[in-house]
């Protein structure tokens, strides 16, 4: 069942959503070579509960972490450890609060340093495929036309899209009704309206669309060709005007401006 929002818990998201944005931030920040994922997930963690949130990833299902921290070619799920980022790296930060009962999702993929021009396209792709899709968000549409609009856009750049995880409701809990898969037909699946609150991710592969989860831990999720992959992530809101993006890049790009 789709549960739909009210106007007031969609700006709880919001606060939420604004809250998981300087999140993001914050330990972009931290993000340069020769730190490790756990200390920049033991940051996180830190800033998500010095703010009165809790991190929803942590203990999931068995996951040990508050964030995703996916480098190069780990698609998604990447479990925070021991090993070092190194200049070069794509870094992606995924991760979901809970702020006074309400929950925000976002994502952002980081160059470190310098990055090849191959990885920048991948990561610019990806960012605008995130918007393409948003642009679809609106009352009267279908879950299949921004799935449609993701893949078109992600395929005629000459990259893929995983098959095997999509984006989803939101809003109350971490994982809702319904799924927003990042390929599909226009005009199908569930239909869109306002109140519905929805995460869309594209997960972006640089070269096959194949991927394969850890044996060991079963979570870290790569491509199988060893190319890189790049994940950006909203929560939006449907209104009869279009998206309402409850999560914010805005902290994470104007200071990486200034
Ligand atoms: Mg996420
Ligand atoms: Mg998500």
């Amino acid at each position: 069942m789709i549960l739909l929002k009210t106007k007031e818990e969609i700006e709880l998201i919001r606060d939420a959503g604004r809250l998981l944005g300087e999140t993001l931030a914050e330990v972009g920040r931290h993000i340069r070579p020769g730190v490790t994922t756990a200390y920049l997930d033991q940051i996180g963690e830190q800033f998500i509960r010095d703010h009165g949130a809790k991190p929803l990833c942590k203990g999931f299902e068995g996951f040990p972490a508050a964030f995703c921290i996916s480098v190069n070619d780990v698609v998604v799920h990447g479990i925070p450890g021991e090993s070092f980022i190194k200049d070069g790296d794509n870094v992606t930060l995924d991760c979901v609060i809970e702020l006074n009962g309400y929950v925000a999702d976002s994502a952002y993929t980081f160059a470190v340093g310098e990055v090849s021009p191959e990885v920048k396209r991948l990561m610019k792709v990806t960012r605008e495929a995130l918007y393409i899709g948003l642009d679809q968000c609106k009352e009267g549409n279908r879950v299949g036309d921004i799935s449609h609009a993701v893949q078109m856009h992600c395929e005629k750049n000459g990259y893929s899209v995983v098959r095997e995880l999509c984006g989803h409701g939101v809003g109350f809990q971490m994982h809702e009704s319904p799924n927003v898969p990042n390929f599909g037909v226009k005009g199908t699946g569930p239909l869109l309206k306002e109140g519905m609150v929805i995460a869309v991710e594209p997960m972006v592969c640089m070269g096959s669309k194949n991927v394969k989860f850890s044996k060991e831990d079963g979570w870290n999720c790569r491509t199988r060709d060893g190319k890189p992959a790049a994940h950006f992530e909203h929560t939006v809101a449907i209104t009869a005007q279009g998206p309402d993006i409850l999560t914010t890049f805005d902290y994470i790009e104007n200071s990486s401006k200034q």
